[in-house]
């Protein structure tokens, strides 16, 4: 007997299952040599389709039509080497018959021309299937099973690496780890679009794309927790990992918020407040409009800068020089003795007291909130551990009550906050009114810009690239004021009194205006 031996391996096999290519064909041989047939040739089908559409069956079939009467069997393992669908089967059968070739299997011999044996040919090419389908639910219930305990399955992701702690798997930190935290930060603060971050990132020799980091900043995996896809009836979770978290939960929370747009502390950096911090504070006489900034080269190559108003045919124009050494100068007038500076430190103080029980009522608030939603999950816990609620519904509720408290943690923290600015305002920007304009001098661009905003109300007017018209700020001109009436000669207590009538009702605008300069 002439036999065609025929192997086929397919994507969802594994070699320990027995289908083996070498373990395939070694079989085929001794099964021919065993019952003295005559192998004419064995052909591999290293390809996984469901009908007979493979490249290496449809050599047979050429061979077996060329050589008419020369085959009379092709020998498979098993009937799923064959194929995996009954239809196809038995009509492949008919048009072998017809040439004259059984088909037939080591393992599950059949007598195709008994009508019966379609049914066991039915079972042999669904029964493998069947199995597939049923470890391939085995392996989402058990990779499940083994994300609700807080293993990691599947790659690890970036920052981290696989790694296997007493037979469990689970993640630890890569030598990526620390940029990967940067990243987190750098997205938390918004000052950064997410996909700078990303290309900073990829700068730094992590290369990760546009999804892929969207994926991260979002993955809780980085706060020590794992997301559990919902399955069946089972909703969606998120389950304590065993791994180390590598970012804290507050700045996930902020990082997100960013992403979700909720947060934006975006800061426009004007490269050119160094070179004209007087932009935006300068006014044409004429038209009412603020002077716009240009440079120029004279013939001689040298480059000139000049504050200018945009309007046709305006004559406003003032070398920047001439108009910085004016502001200078104007500073320098205003004195301030440490002995006013003090008075009204002392002032502020205790104003701030006064003026601060909304934000402590707030803080109160606050910290109620999460006694609250502490004993809640207490309860919650409790109740779980009674078997009052489901896992299902304890998990989406503690969710739930876990992201309620990182907000109202980071809340609280955002209100002790703000307590600094003042106190760093009483303790660190006073003394530095002091001598306002040598701190004027040795400033960039930007914080000239908010010093500039902190003294004048409105917009100045030039007249020869020198100050001619400006207005100070209230607590500016109440301290210069002030100033005075000590020069006067009157005693402690009634400018202390003076001092106290002018700065009460305007305790939050020099706070509001003033507290802007803490950030510097
Ligand atoms: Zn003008």
């Amino acid at each position: 007997m002439n036999v065609i031996c025929y192997k086929r391996v397919s994507t969802d096999d594994q070699a320990d299952r027995g289908f083996s290519l070498q373990h395939q064909e070694n079989m085929l041989k001794q099964f021919c040599q065993l019952h003295n047939h005559n192998v004419v040739g064995i052909y591999t089908e290293d390809y996984s389709a469901k009908d007979f559409d493979r490249p290496e069956w449809k050599k047979i079939m050429l061979f077996i039509k060329r050589n008419r009467g020369l085959v009379n069997m092709i020998l498979c393992l098993r009937w799923d080497r064959y194929s995996r669908n009954l239809y196809d089967s038995l009509t492949m059968n008919k048009t072998l018959a017809k040439l004259g070739v059984v088909v037939t299997t080591i393992e599950q011999p059949l007598d195709l021309s008994n009508p019966d044996s379609k049914l066991l040919l039915n079972l042999y090419l669904t029964l493998p299937e069947i199995e597939n389908d049923k470890n391939s639910i085995r392996t989402t219930e058990g990779s499940r099973r083994a994300r609700i305990e807080g293993c990691w399955t599947g790659q690890a992701p970036k920052g981290y690496i696989n790694y296997r702690d007493d037979k469990k798997s689970t993640l630890r930190p890569s030598p990526d780890a620390p940029l990967i935290v940067q990243a987190f930060e750098r997205v938390a603060t918004g000052a950064y679009s997410v996909d700078q971050v990303r290309k900073w990132l990829n700068g730094q020799g992590v290369p990760i794309c546009k999804q892929v980091f969207l994926n991260t900043i979002r993955n809780p995996v980085y706060i020590g927790k794992i997301y559990v896809k919902p399955w069946k009836d089972q909703p969606s979770q998120i389950s304590i990992g065993l791994h180390p978290p590598l970012i804290s939960e507050e700045v996930f929370h902020k990082a997100n918020e960013v992403l979700d747009g909720k947060k934006r502390n975006m800061k426009f950096h004007d490269d050119k407040s160094d070179i004209y911090p007087l932009k935006g504070f300068l006014k044409c006489p004429v038209h009412g409009t603020s002077l716009t900034a240009y440079a120029c080269k004279s013939h001689t190559g040298k480059l000139h800068h000049y504050y200018l108003c945009a309007q046709d045919r305006c004559k406003q124009r003032h070398r920047v020089k001439d108009v910085h050494q004016s502001i200078e100068d104007m500073l320098s007038d205003i004195t301030i003795s440490a002995h006013t500076l003090n008075l009204y430190k002392s002032m502020l103080e205790r104003i701030f007291d006064r003026e601060d029980h909304q934000r402590k009522d707030e803080i109160t608030r606050v910290k109620g909130e999460i006694t609250k939603i502490e004993s809640r999950k207490t309860n919650l816990d409790e109740r779980f551990l009674d078997n009052e609620i489901t896992s299902q519904d304890y998990h989406s509720m503690k969710e739930k009550v876990d992201k309620d408290m990182v907000h109202l943690r980071v809340k609280l923290n955002n209100l002790m906050d703000q307590k600094s600015p003042y106190k760093t305002y009483i303790n660190k920007t006073i003394p530095m009114l002091n001598n306002i304009a040598e701190y004027y001098r040795s400033s960039n661009g930007e914080t000239k810009k908010k010093i500039l905003s902190c003294i004048f109300s409105e917009k100045i007017v030039l007249e020869k690239g020198r100050v001619a018209t400006f207005s100070f700020t209230t607590p500016v001109r109440v301290l210069i004021q002030s100033v005075k009436v000590l020069e006067e000669g009157k005693i402690k207590q009634e400018v202390e009194n003076d001092l106290l009538s002018c700065l009460a009702p305007l305790s939050v605008e020099s706070c509001n205006r003033f507290s802007q300069l803490c950030w510097i």
